[in-house]
């Protein structure tokens, strides 16, 4: 089966169960949480601990809840919660925003998907002009030029499955920030795709992570526990679909470029917070690993890459196409 087709078969498998009828979360004993024998019966699944891990499945779906840790894991994607999973008498509890706006609508999707469908996709390749990005440091590649090139192959594959993309840059420029969120807004994006190429200070740091705007009054997952900004940003209001279209794409990257699963993870980028659609913003690998630093320079890997985004962007239209029959 073309890689496409099987992809998205994989994913409208998660789309079509879990159907529990009901999005009401009331049975819960700590204000704020929910727990996870509750969501193991609105799912009918089966729950069970195995050392760190609670595992939840039915015949469709495999939920995993590591224990006193923010780390889960949908049919074995990664997805960071906003709070750790706690203990909550004999069972365990989560925070009800992680269940509402994160593991819900990635489970059920067709109940948070918008109501027509998308057409306009924005794509952001990060940096560029002044602004390089990460470095390698081997090579010295920079990410302005490497997510330059991904996105344009990311815009090819769409355009020939008929999608309408438009991109912030074209070349080597640096549109300011707002610059891009606002073509966005004044262009109607359905979505909005930020592509970047990761950078560390330990030359260890590896694999590929998806990011989305961090839920109102909720830590980034980069900035954990730290004082900031936690006020409700204007992509506030597309928190579940961001959960939706975040999570096809880190599956769907993870699929393609076999590269080590960081997860889907929260934060307030500027460009994903001020998105006026569903957005993420994704990092393809790290400059600063040598091995990922060399297959960044490959145009094999740039196309892998590319098809994993794309995938994931046409796995989202798929699922609101579906919601919508
Ligand atoms: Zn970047």
């Amino acid at each position: 089966m073309h890689s496409i087709t099987r992809k998205l078969f994989v994913y409208h498998a998660v789309l079509f169960t879990g159907c529990a009828g009901t999005t009401s979360v009331q049975a819960k004993s700590v204000p704020g949480t929910v727990s996870l024998s509750y969501i193991a019966r609105l799912y009918s699944m089966k729950m069970a601990v195995f050392g760190k891990k609670v595992v939840l499945e039915n015949k469709y779906n495999k939920l995993e809840v590591e224990t006193n840790s923010r780390r889960a894991w949908i049919n074995g994607i990664m997805l960071w919660l906003h709070e750790p999973c706690r203990k909550s008498g004999s069972d365990w509890v989560i925070r009800e925003i992680d269940f509402k706006k994160g593991i819900d609508p990635i489970l059920r999707a067709y109940a948070y998907v918008p109501k027509r469908m998308p057409r306009l996709v924005v794509l952001d390749p990060g940096h560029g002009g002044n602004d390089p990005g990460a470095s390698g440091s081997v090579t010295k590649i920079r990410e302005k030029n490497v997510v330059l090139d991904i996105s344009h192959r990311v815009r090819k594959l769409l355009e020939a499955k008929g999608v309408q993309v438009r991109m912030t840059r074209t070349g080597d420029t640096y549109p300011s920030l707002d610059s891009r969120t606002n073509l966005a807004y004044k262009l109607g994006a359905d979505v909005f795709v930020s592509i970047h190429a990761d950078g560390a200070a330990s030359s260890s740091a590896h694999g590929v992570e998806t990011f989305i705007t961090s839920v109102a009054g909720y830590d980034s997952s980069n900035f954990y526990g730290q004082a900031g900004d936690k006020d409700a940003q204007r992509n506030n209001t597309y928190d579940a679909m961001n959960a939706i279209l975040g999570f096809s794409l880190q599956s769907n990257l993870v699929n393609m470029s076999k590269r080590e699963d960081r997860g889907l993870r929260r934060a307030r980028f500027s460009v994903i917070k001020k998105a006026p659609c569903p957005s993420a913003l994704v990092e393809c690998g790290f400059l600063t690993n040598p091995d990922e630093e060399s297959l960044l320079n490959t145009a094999s890997y740039r196309e892998s890459v590319a098809r994993g985004i794309t995938n994931g962007i046409l796995g989202y239209f798929t699922m609101v196409k579906r919601a919508l029959r």
